[in-house]
């Protein structure tokens, strides 16, 4: 057991029941004024400033209903952070945050492809376990963010338009709900629970683990093309028409990013605007070079080719840039994208100012337009094309109050192309209101509110964008 010992309290919270509670933990607990309270406090999101009234860095996933209970019986809510790549509703002084960071732990079944993976491992964590087996889970693009948050968002990744999203290849998933009780849950066990979660978010209990499907991926064709910005307009008409005839196994991603962090190489010589489009086939035959081809036509080629390559590599060219950053996101779902639509997200990228920002559109249909055989709530998206992401980088204050007007004139410019619903993962600080949260959760939202009620009744779980507002909190 390790853990800080508890200082004379300088909060409401009882010092003996905080003595007691801490000798419980394989982790630790930690109060405002412990000096690794802070550290374990911190977001990669770092526009989220979680100030809870305690923090527990679970070491074990039995301090994670031991945490559950503790809030419980002092009224306090709790939000849960494992990268926090996807913070959003920063936890206040009236709850417990639970930090799950430390629980990394993978175990691989190669013979029936399955992987259990604990609250806190990381993607990279599960590609680096199953990659040796020429397999790999069905990931999100940020390598560093948790496969379980993956899961509770729906999970929209390179392998997605192949086999659907992370949601809904799960056969098990271990949650503590807000009385305290540790559920096995799945198709055969507390199976509406288990479709909450699914594309839930974490607002009806605390995961501590699941069991993802693994698929076989070991080479795949493919790379990252680099254009000159000045061609965006001619790069993104080609690659949307492009795209409209490709077969499912062929996932892609076109992204436009002018960040400090990037690789000077990257950059074009007077504006450091990175265009690039991210593709690959993940079963190459002989038809792979020929499919892909049109894209090496888009525009004269900065940097890239290409290839085959392991699959592991190919994930790390979806990877997000590693550093905690500070922004302002928006994502959309839209359909098919029409002459003007392209227009403004070319508009968008050449707003002058020196502002930094990042927008990918996501290459969707294929299996995400198909229910799946497990469907959670996260839903399926027929009809629709792209999932659009941008975000402003607040870091570099030049240009920023411009930047986020034209982040939300894009919203109001692709309005006739939006798609009637989200992705609940994709869901930001933007967007704490119910009409976000309804639109993000589609056909899901009555009956995730049925299991709102019947599993966390008194909103033990708050922090979260969604069923906050719905629930007046
Ligand atoms: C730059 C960027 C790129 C992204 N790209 C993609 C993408 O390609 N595809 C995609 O699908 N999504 C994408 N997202 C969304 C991302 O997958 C989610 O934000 C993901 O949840 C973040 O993971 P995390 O480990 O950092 O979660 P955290 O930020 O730590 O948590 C995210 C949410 O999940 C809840 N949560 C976390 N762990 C648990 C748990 N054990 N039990 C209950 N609730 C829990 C938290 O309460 C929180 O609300 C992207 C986000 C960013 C910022």
């Amino acid at each position: 057991m390790s853990f800080d010992s508890i200082a004379p309290a300088a909060t409401a919270l009882p010092e003996a029941a905080l003595h007691n509670f801490e000798h419980e933990l394989v982790g630790s607990a930690l109060l405002p004024r412990h000096n690794a309270y802070a550290a374990a406090c911190a977001s990669f999101e770092r526009s989220v400033a979680h100030r809870p009234a305690l923090v527990v860095k679970a070491g074990a996933s039995e301090d994670v209903s031991a945490a559950v209970r503790f809030a419980g019986d002092h009224g306090l809510g709790v939000a849960v952070q494992s990268s926090g790549h996807g913070a959003c509703v920063p936890a206040d002084d009236s709850g417990l945050l639970l930090s799950t960071r430390e629980l990394r732990g993978v175990r691989v079944h190669p013979g029936t492809r399955w992987a259990r993976v604990h609250a806190g491992a990381r993607w990279v964590d599960v590609l680096n376990a199953t990659s040796r087996f020429g397999l790999a889970p069905l990931h999100c693009g940020a390598l560093n963010s948790s496969a379980v948050s993956g899961l509770l968002g729906g999970g929209i990744g390179p392998l997605s338009r192949r086999y659907g999203q992370t949601a809904d290849h799960v056969e098990e998933i271990r949650v503590v709900t807000a009385d305290g009780s540790r559920l096995v849950t799945s198709a055969r066990e507390d199976s509406g629970l288990f479709w909450g979660l699914r594309g839930g978010r974490g607002q009806l209990g605390v995961v501590t683990s699941a069991t993802l499907e693994l698929v076989p991926v070991p080479v795949v064709y493919g790379g990252t093309l680099t254009f000159d910005p000045a061609d965006t307009q001619k790069v993104l008409t080609r690659y949307a028409q492009w795209v409209a005839d490709v077969p499912d196994t062929v996932a892609s991603r076109l992204s436009l990013r002018r960040l400090p962090a990037l690789s000077a190489a990257l950059r074009h010589a007077n504006d450091p605007l990175v265009l690039q489009i991210t593709v690959l086939d993940v079963e190459p035959g002989p038809t792979s070079e020929a499919l892909l081809s049109p894209l090496l036509g888009a525009a004269p080629i900065v940097d890239g080719s290409l290839d085959r390559m392991p699959y592991a590599a190919a994930a790390r060219d979806w990877d997000e840039p590693g550093q905690p950053v500070a922004t302002l996101s928006r994502a959309l779902v839209l359909r098919r994208l029409g002459k003007e639509a392209l227009g403004a997200i070319a508009s968008f990228a050449k707003l002058r100012g020196g502002h930094h920002f990042s927008l990918t559109l996501h290459h969707m249909g294929g299996a995400l337009a198909r229910r799946a055989v497990l469907p959670g709530a996260a839903g399926y998206f027929p009809g629709a094309e792209f999932a659009l992401r941008t975000a402003v980088h607040l870091d570099h204050t030049q240009g920023v109050r411009a930047a986020l007007q034209a982040q939300e004139a894009l919203r109001t410019e692709l309005a006739p192309w939006v798609y009637p619903k989200g992705s609940p993962g994709f869901l930001s600080g933007l967007d704490l209101g119910p009409a976000a949260a309804r639109m993000a959760f589609g056909p899901s939202w009555d009956a995730l509110r049925a299991l709102k009620d019947l599993y966390d009744p008194t909103d033990m779980f708050r922090y979260e964008p969604s069923l906050n507002a719905a629930y007046g909190h």
